[in-house]
Formats: C-alpha cells, sequence, structure tokens
C-alpha cells in the first residue's frame, strides 16, 4: 500500500529506525535510510532492503544534530524519489547521570538530536506532503515521554517535547490529510538499551543483571522486551488508511508500564 510513495526514516542504520525502514519497504516505499555505521554494514542493509523488497534505498549521513544536514536529508528523499511522503523521526541517543553532573554538552546534543531534529525534519518535510495532498508523520517517542526516570533528564525532556510536537504539528495539519503521531515504547531491546547498562550500573551501583531485571524489566509489568518488529508494525498500520483518523496520539508499547 506504500507502493511510489518515499518513507525517510532517521537514524535507521540500526534498531528501531533499521525495523521501520524494512516494513515500510516491505509495504513497498522507496526508503532513506539515514545514520551512522561502518559504511559496509550501511551498504550491506541498504541493498538487502532493495533486493529483498523490490523498492529503492538510498543512505543519507546526515548528522541530524546540524541544520542544514536535516534538510539536506530531506532533500534527498525529493531529489532521489521525488515526493517525501512517510517522515520516521526515530534517531535519538540516551545519557545517564544526575542533573548535578550532567555535563551541558549532552543536554544540548539529546535536545538536538531528540527534539529539534523532529521539528525540523517536519518543517522541510511537510511542503512537500501538502503538494502531494497525503502524508505520516511518525516520531519514535518514549515511555519517557509520559513518565520519568532519575538521572535521564535531558532524554525526559526531550521526548515530553516530541510528544507536544506532535500534538501540535497535528492540529496544524489535521485538514490537510497529514496525520502526525507518536509512538511509545518501554524499553525495546536494541543497542541503545544495551549500551546504557554500564552507566546505570554506576549510578545505581548494581550489576549488569540487576539493572536487566530490577531497573529495566521491573518498569515493565509484561516482563518482556518489546521488539523492534513489533514496532516496526505499529508504525506500519498508521500509514493505512484504517489509521486516517490516528492523528496527535501518543500510542504506548510499553508492556503495561505506563498503566501504572
Ligand atoms: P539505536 O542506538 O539502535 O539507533 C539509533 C540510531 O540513531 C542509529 O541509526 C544511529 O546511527 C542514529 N544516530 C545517532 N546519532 C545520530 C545523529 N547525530 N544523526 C543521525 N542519526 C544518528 O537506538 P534505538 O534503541 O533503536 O532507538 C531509536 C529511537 O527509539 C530513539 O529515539 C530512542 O530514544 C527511542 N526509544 C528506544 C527505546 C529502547 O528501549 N531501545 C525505548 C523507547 C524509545
Amino acid at each position: 500500500f506504500l507502493a511510489g510513495k518515499t518513507a525517510v526514516v532517521t537514524g535507521s542504520t540500526s534498531g528501531i529506525g533499521l525495523a521501520i525502514a524494512r516494513k515500510l519497504a516491505e509495504d513497498g516505499a522507496n526508503v532513506v535510510l539515514n545514520g551512522f555505521g561502518k559504511p559496509e554494514d550501511i551498504e550491506k542493509e541498504r541493498g538487502g532492503i532493495e533486493s529483498e523488497f523490490g523498492v529503492k534505498a538510498v543512505h543519507s549521513p546526515a548528522d541530524l544534530t546540524k541544520p542544514d544536514e536535516v534538510e539536506a536529508m530531506v532533500k534527498l528523499a525529493a531529489d532521489s524519489f521525488g515526493s517525501v511522503d512517510v517522515l520516521v523521526n526515530n534517531a535519538g541517543v540516551q545519557f545517564v547521570s544526575p542533573i548535578e553532573e550532567f555535563p551541558r554538552e549532552k543536554w544540548d546534543l539529546i535536545i538536538a538530536l531528540n527534539l529539534t531534529a523532529a521539528f525540523l525534519a517536519m518543517k522541510a518535510a511537510i511542503p512537500h506532503m501538502k503538494a502531494a495532498g497525503w502524508g505520516r508523520i511518525i516520531s519514535t517517542a518514549s515511555a519517557h515521554s509520559l513518565t520519568a526516570s532519575p538521572f535521564k533528564s535531558a532524554y525526559v525532556a526531550a521526548k515530553h517535547g516530541i510528544a507536544g510536537l506532535t500534538k501540535t504539528a497535528a492540529l496544524e495539519l489535521a485538514t490537510d490529510k497529514i496525520t502526525v503521531n507518536c509512538i511509545s515504547p518501554g524499553y525495546v531491546w536494541t543497542p541503545l538499551v544495551e549500551a546504557q547498562i554500564p552507566d546505570t550500573m554506576k549510578a545505581r551501583g548494581l550489576t549488569r543483571e540487576q539493572v536487566i531485571d530490577d531497573v529495566l524489566l521491573a518498569a515493565q509489568p509484561t516482563k518482556q522486551f518489546v521488539t523492534v518488529e513489533q514496532v516496526g508494525a505499529l508504525a506500519s498500520f498508521l500509514c493505512t488508511d484504517a489509521a486516517a483518523n490516528i492523528t496527535g496520539a501518543n500510542i504506548s508499547m510499553d508492556g503495561g508500564w505506563t498503566a501504572e
């Protein structure tokens, strides 16, 4: 159902973004991958998407903390495929530290990537969607867009910001056949989660197993990590006609975490 359409998925060289990009390609979209990584790994994923799903895929190396590179990524989509129909704001990083010790540069980085880049990408993509008379904007927020955890000040602030930006954009675009939603996963097993285990061990004085069982899965009543494929399937559903009246929503996929 996305044949002939173009999907830009930020932070799609890894984890959730890669799974969303693969699912939208399976649905027929040409995709713009974005994110960092070894050139040979990125090329393998890009080529794999083309051969597996019979669509076109290009990679934008844009560093989304740099506003002109966000614009360049959206321009690459339009220049390569003639439209920008689906925008998935997914790139994000985490940093774990008490506020008193939280480095200012880390705060700036997280706000720039996890929040401002989504605003700038919307700003660049919306004119293309309006021109086509259809669009889907989806952001990967987080359970941390609805609730907080200690030591994640910048991340929680940025994700609450994404939830607010989503609502605002949805209202602005409500009559343009462009829906704007965010998906709020709980803990998904990806490199991002794995990478924060050492810092959480340090910040809380816990072992690796304690962090997994008592901190990560403690929050999730199902006691299971969300999978990247489950997030991809929800993003795909939001692109269907059945989802045309879902807009401004923040959809939780968190094993019951924020129900508590
Ligand atoms: P990940 O580390 O696997 O992937 C992050 C992606 O962002 C990678 O492709 C990376 O190259 C890219 N990236 C990093 N810095 C970038 C920059 N400056 N410019 C462009 N791209 C950049 O992480 P993930 O777990 O898949 O997380 C993806 C999104 O999901 C993030 O926004 C994260 O906050 C959110 N999220 C993750 C979880 C989880 O448990 N993993 C839960 C809730 C929300």
